[in-house]
């Protein structure tokens, strides 16, 4: 499994990384090294021929998985479907979900999970473009 490392950590910000995403293995949460309030974000990794040992659900959270590399299938309690890189799958509260790699390369992913309604404002209603000097 890879380590999560904190490479800056700021009064606003954090900037934590588990390192490249070829050969990554096994699952990290990122929330305790950045400090998110709002979300919760995982990588997940999973070989040729291998599911996550376990179907789950949630009882507040939405989670939203973004396929990174490989492809695969996605089940959502009895409705299964093709998934690859690319591929954004939203799920919600109580319902059961797990998901396969059946691709020669390992399937990558990201699993973003959030409270279910609580985005109210987002991109343009919720963003400010600001004056700064930019030091980039
Ligand atoms: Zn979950």
């Amino acid at each position: 499994m890879n380590d999560i490392k904190i490479l800056e950590k700021g009064e606003k910000f954090a900037h934590v990384s588990v390192g490249g995403l070829c050969g990554f293995e096994g699952k990290q949460f990122v929330k305790d090294a950045s400090g998110a309030t709002s979300c919760e974000i995982s990588f997940g990794s999973l070989p040729k021929g291998a599911a996550v040992p376990f179907f789950h659900s949630h009882k507040e959270n939405e989670e939203n998985y973004v396929i990174l590399s490989g492809s695969g299938l996605f089940q959502v309690d009895n409705d299964v479907f093709e998934v690859a890189e690319g591929s954004v799958i939203r799920v919600s509260t109580n319902c059961d979900r797990n998901l396969k790699c059946t691709s020669e390369k390992p399937m990558t992913y990201l699993c973003i999970q959030a409270k279910e309604g609580s985005l109210g404002s987002y991109t343009m209603t919720d963003a400010e473009i600001t004056e700064r000097e930019s030091l980039l």
